[in-house]
């Protein structure tokens, strides 16, 4: 085997048995292969392993790589439409808005009003509803994008926002937890938990939305944030290997 398929198989196994430890089940929660800085045959490669949902953190990239890709991939036998999903999980600017809904399928990191209406405008101008995560800083790290979860009330009134717009449809929250040095070091945890503790808030306050998913863990805390809850977990390194 070679190391993909090696990798992807060893970072299936360790989602699954991270799932069987918190009583889950594996099949509620999707990995996105995050595929930034690694060339389209490498997403193709990943494509025929099985993989079918795909992470980008810049537009410029995805401009190049994506259409790359789609040019190559076989149509799903019944819907005839490429058997793969573009998640934006980087910081989107309002420049890169047009292409961004037209490139990707899902945008996870939604952190600004703002930024939500020009997204909004723009799927309505492609006949698009797009799915959307809201990004949160729940660490409050200076350097990060995200809304900030503290206090609550301005952050549910940006939420209020958030779900009038037409063609956008919010289905959950998204956090990057801190990074740390030692595997033992509990503030990922934390964020992880915290993140969960606030979707919990968003439904009992937006109850008729389901806020079905947290997006949350990476290479080096995904087990973390499958303990924790996760539903989607977006891993670059452990499957494609270290990045130049
Ligand atoms: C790069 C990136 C990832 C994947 O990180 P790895 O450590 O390579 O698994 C996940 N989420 C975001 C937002 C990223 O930018």
């Amino acid at each position: 085997m070679d190391s993909l398929a090696k990798n992807l198989q060893s970072v299936q196994q360790r989602i699954a048995d991270a799932a069987a430890r918190a009583g889950r089940n594996p099949n509620e929660i999707t990995l996105v292969a995050v595929s930034k800085t690694f060339p389209a045959e490498s997403v193709l490669a990943a494509h025929a392993l099985g993989v079918r949902h795909f992470g980008e953190n810049r537009v410029e990239e995805a401009v190049e790589k994506i259409p790359l890709v789609l040019r190559q991939l076989p149509n799903h036998p019944t819907t005839e439409l490429p058997n793969i999903t573009w998640h934006l999980v980087g910081h989107l600017q309002s420049r890169k808005v047009k292409d961004a809904a037209a490139l990707f399928d899902f945008v996870q990191s939604v952190d600004s009003v703002a930024l939500a209406r020009r997204l909004s405008d723009r799927a309505a101008a492609i006949g698009k509803t797009m799915p959307i995560l809201l990004e949160v800083n729940v660490s409050g790290e200076a350097s990060k994008y995200g809304f900030a979860s503290a206090p609550r009330e301005p952050f549910f009134a940006a939420v209020r926002e958030i779900l009038a717009l037409p063609h956008l449809d919010a289905q959950g929250l998204m956090t990057v937890a801190p990074i740390v040095a030692q595997a033992d070091d509990a503030r990922p945890r934390s964020a992880f938990r915290a993140l969960r503790e606030l979707r919990d808030e968003l439904r009992a306050r937006f109850p008729d939305r389901p806020w079905q998913h947290l997006s949350m863990g990476m290479t080096d805390d995904f087990q973390a944030a499958i303990a924790e809850g996760a539903t989607i977990v977006r891993i670059g390194r452990a499957i494609f290997g270290e990045r130049k």
